[in-house]
């Protein structure tokens, strides 16, 4: 059995799609567990791992956990590890058009979606983290109702549409499919050899 620490439903509704059939999981909800951790980490690595390990130690089960954001070169890589804490109660509408705002004039739209995705199994004391990454561009204006967060001012490399526009077609390419792919075939050689 397998924690999926987030208590972020859309990255949880996400991860869900990415994890093999026959893997049971259970969610911090299903074991009543409402203590949260500080993201105070300076890499996304960091932060997942921190999170894994620390939801893993309180549940005594192999946990997996997610850490993510955008990277937005013109702006030296913000939000990055800060996406989620850019300008608290504010609406993600509002986020965006701050971004929107903060790139006006500049040429160089370039950005990337980074999620880093930690497993730790407490008994064995074994620490699994890998990222993925998916390159891309900020659109001039806010397009799409699906996804979440910044996925409507987000454009991948080789698309003219947003992550907000593309809705299903997301999870073929995203950071979190590349990262959490990756981590899954890790795991299925480590649960083989066993
Ligand atoms: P954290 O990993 O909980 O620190 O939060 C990551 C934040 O990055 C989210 O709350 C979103 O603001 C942003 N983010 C991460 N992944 C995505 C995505 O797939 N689409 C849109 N925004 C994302």
């Amino acid at each position: 059995m397998l924690l999926l620490a987030t208590k972020n439903k859309h990255k949880m509704e996400e991860i869900k799609r990415f994890v093999p059939k026959d893997l049971k999981v259970v969610t911090l909800d299903d074991l009543g567990i409402d203590q949260e951790i500080e993201e105070n980490g300076e890499t996304f690595m960091e932060n997942a791992s921190k999170k894994a390990v620390f939801y893993a130690n309180l549940s005594s089960l192999p946990t997996i956990a997610d850490d993510s954001g955008l990277v937005i070169d013109a702006l030296n890589g913000f939000p990055g590890i800060r996406s989620a804490r850019f300008m608290p109660g504010t609406s993600y509408n509002e986020k965006m058009q701050m971004i929107l705002r903060m790139l006006e004039g500049k040429t160089n739209r370039n950005a990337r979606f980074v999620c880093a995705a930690s497993y730790y199994d407490p008994k064995e004391k074994l620490l699994v983290c890998v990222e993925g990454t998916v390159e891309g561009h900020i659109s001039k204006e806010i397009r799409g109702n699906f996804g979440f967060g910044y996925d409507p001012i987000f454009v991948p490399v080789g698309f003219s549409k947003t992550f907000g526009e593309l809705g299903e077609e997301k999870h073929t390419m995203s950071h979190r499919y590349k990262a959490f792919s990756k981590l899954f075939s890790i795991l299925n050689v480590i649960i083989l050899a066993k």
